[in-house]
């Protein structure tokens, strides 16, 4: 059973979902606005955040950012909920640090799917390789932190997950499909694209390090993590 922190200031879809989470087994605290979440969140820590994007005083993405930011907070994975479905929106609400994100309308069955993925990704990190370092990066899966020449890199859980696959499987080419499996798990709601989403971020991290090479595109297969140079390489 998991302690779900419910944000969401229309009462009746609070319910809606604070009825739906209880019915999965799990435990429900519900907050109409942020100032009361952030109450939740040093009091009870929870397990995952659902957070609507439109709260009255600060917004959703801000308290995302807020959650991210700070390092008490910042492993609670935290679901979007938005009504805005298009791409800018949707890379909006990853780049403030949720860990994923679900649009108006959905369905329960949508819902449940996606919160048992987020904390399934939250707790499936292996942990057998403690320290892996490819091309001068550095990941340390103990402490969830990327180095490149001493200076850390701030990536979200899913590009750490990202990173860290393609770091302990090196050199081989991974088709999008494969990559879905081995980084999100069996989330049927996760498209392809949202892979492409994700190399494109972790290869703007990486950039200022001069590392984003590393992050091969294999043209009509899919990517590569390596640190040799290849003419497939683009
Ligand atoms: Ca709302």
């Amino acid at each position: 059973m998991a302690t779900i922190l419910v944000v969401e200031d229309e009462p009746g879809i609070r319910q809606m979902l604070a009825f739906a989470i209880a019915g999965d087994g799990h435990r429900c605290i519900e907050a109409a606005d942020a100032a009361q979440a952030n109450t939740v969140c040093t009091g009870a820590h929870p397990d995952l955040i659902l957070l609507d994007w439109m709260l009255p005083g600060i917004s959703g993405v801000d308290f995302a950012r807020r959650i991210k930011g700070d390092p008490k907070t910042r492993d609670i994975p935290v679901i979007m909920i938005t009504a805005k479905g298009d791409e800018a929106d949707k890379v909006r609400a990853l780049d403030s640090g949720a860990d994923d994100y679900i649009t108006k309308p959905f369905s329960t069955n949508e819902l449940l799917a996606r919160i048992r993925a987020v904390m399934r990704r939250s707790t499936t990190i292996d942990r057998r390789h403690d320290i892996v370092e490819i091309g001068g990066v550095r990941i340390d899966t103990q402490t969830h932190r990327v180095t490149i020449n001493q200076q850390t890199v701030d990536l979200s859980p899913t590009e750490f997950k990202l990173l860290h696959f393609f770091s302990v499987h090196s050199e081989r080419v991974h088709t999008r499909g494969q990559l879905l499996d081995g980084v999100w798990g069996n989330d049927a709601y996760v498209e392809e694209r949202t892979v492409d989403v994700h190399i494109r971020r972790l290869r703007k991290l990486l950039e200022p390090y001069g590392c984003d090479h590393l992050v091969q595109t294999v043209r009509g297969v899919g990517y590569r993590f390596s640190d040799r140079q290849t003419n497939s390489a683009s």
